[in-house]
């Protein structure tokens, strides 16, 4: 029997599984696809991780999961992280450009001012942005090598003696003050379970009694080539937003040269199974609106994407995440609806659910990631 299982080898159930190894549990974790893989969330070479929040508790996370990652990367061996600063960038939404430069300030010795579109022109002159925009930069941001990071959180977890079964689908839960986790492979049991499904979580949660509002949606990601070799390569990472939609952005590490730049939101799909089967008129005219945007912002790109690549995000009404334990069976955990902007706080959601799994309280653990927000609306 093992002290706990974590279901899903994701970034959020790989860290989870450290989490717990690391203070010296017997710790399974089960993955249904062969590791690695594409088709869940967490693969990719990049992620961009920053600190630029409007909301208070994302910025806390997020200065505590900065320095894991470091920590990360020296017990594995392995660069995960490369520092380039981010701008944050609006022309309409400037409460949240406002709120998100107190949360910088909070975190930074140095001044963190609001800049025009003229004074980013002259930072960046390849960048044109219309007048009405204004940014902040935050210094703290950059890219996190998203596979390597994984792989990172799996190697360290074996290294302190966990075991990972992969082309394992759990099929079945029976929850119990042991709990068994019922698999093709054969059943496993422990004291604790957590779940990290990813864009399955429902699958597995509502076996289990729980409804929780999440919606999988297919996300294109397009990376575009400069005219005429223009190197572009000590860009920052943008993150553009307004009312209708928020684009980010970076000199890719997955293809060298081009650009990777992306709107953050997709078409809804009927489960995560279904992601390439979506409407393609609403792809095609969300790829439209990007499109204007690059032709705009980067005058000196292709207006045509020249890689298109699927992923999923797996969202909430709120674009927060879930953390949670179910309401009854205490010793069953679960992280879901990461929103599509989850990865760069994965160590602290790891230790966030180890701790929950194990009874206790974790303090970055707020009101607005509880699943018990959406009461009047789910069935927990
Ligand atoms: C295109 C794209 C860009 C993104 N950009 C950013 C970014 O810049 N910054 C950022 O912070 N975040 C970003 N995100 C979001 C982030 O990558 C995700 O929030 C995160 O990877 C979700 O991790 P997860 O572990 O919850 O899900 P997943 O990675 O999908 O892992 C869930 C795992 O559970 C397994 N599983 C499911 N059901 C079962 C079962 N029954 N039995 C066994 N195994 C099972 C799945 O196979 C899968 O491997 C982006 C996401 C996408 C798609």
């Amino acid at each position: 029997m093992y002290d706990y299982i974590v279901i899903g080898a994701g970034v959020m159930g790989s860290s989870t599984a450290y989490a717990l190894a690391k203070e010296g549990k017997k710790v399974l974790l089960l993955e249904q696809f062969p590791i690695p893989h594409t088709r869940g969330s967490s693969h990719g070479a990049s992620r961009i991780t920053r600190t630029a929040y409007p909301e208070e508790f994302n910025g806390s996370i997020m200065a505590v999961a900065n320095s894991m990652w470091k920590d990360l990367g020296k017990e594995a061996e392995t660069t995960l992280f490369k520092h380039t600063g981010l701008l944050f960038t609006t022309s309409t939404l400037y409460k949240e450009l406002v709120d998100t430069q107190k949360t910088l300030q909070r975190y930074n010795t140095e001044p963190v001012p609001i800049i025009d579109s003229a004074e980013i022109s002259k930072r960046y002159p390849l960048m044109s942005y219309p007048k009405e925009e204004k940014a902040c930069f935050d210094s703290s941001a950059g890219i996190l090598y998203a596979d390597k990071c994984v792989m990172a959180f799996q190697k360290v977890f074996q290294k302190r003696g966990g075991e990972i079964i992969d082309m394992c689908k759990v099929q079945h839960v029976t929850p119990g003050d042991v709990v068994t986790v019922h698999t093709h492979r054969g059943n496993f049991q422990a004291k604790g379970l957590v779940i990290t499904c990813g864009a399955w979580s429902s699958e597995i949660l509502s076996d289990l009694g729980i409804s929780l509002p999440l919606q999988v949606m297919a996300i294109q990601v397009c990376y575009w080539k400069a005219r005429n070799g223009v190197d572009h390569s000590s860009l920052p990472l943008f993150k553009s937003i307004d009312r209708i939609s928020n684009k980010y952005g970076m000199p890719t590490s997955e293809y060298d040269g081009l650009m990777k730049i992306c709107l953050h939101y997709g078409v809804l799909c009927a489960g995560p199974d279904m992601r390439d089967n979506t409407d393609s008129k609403a792809e095609a005219k969300n790829l439209k609106m990007l499109t204007e945007f690059v032709a705009s912002t980067f005058p000196y790109l292709v207006p045509e994407p020249a890689i298109k690549e699927r992923c999923m995000y797996t969202v909430t009404p709120d674009n927060q995440f879930i953390v949670d334990h179910h309401p009854i069976h205490r010793n069953i955990v679960f992280g879901a609806g990461f929103s599509g902007h989850g990865f760069k706080m994965a160590p602290v959601i790891g230790n966030m659910l180890a701790e929950l799994v194990q009874g206790g309280k974790p303090e970055l653990l707020v009101d607005e990631l509880r699943a018990s927000r959406f009461d009047k609306k789910s069935k927990l």
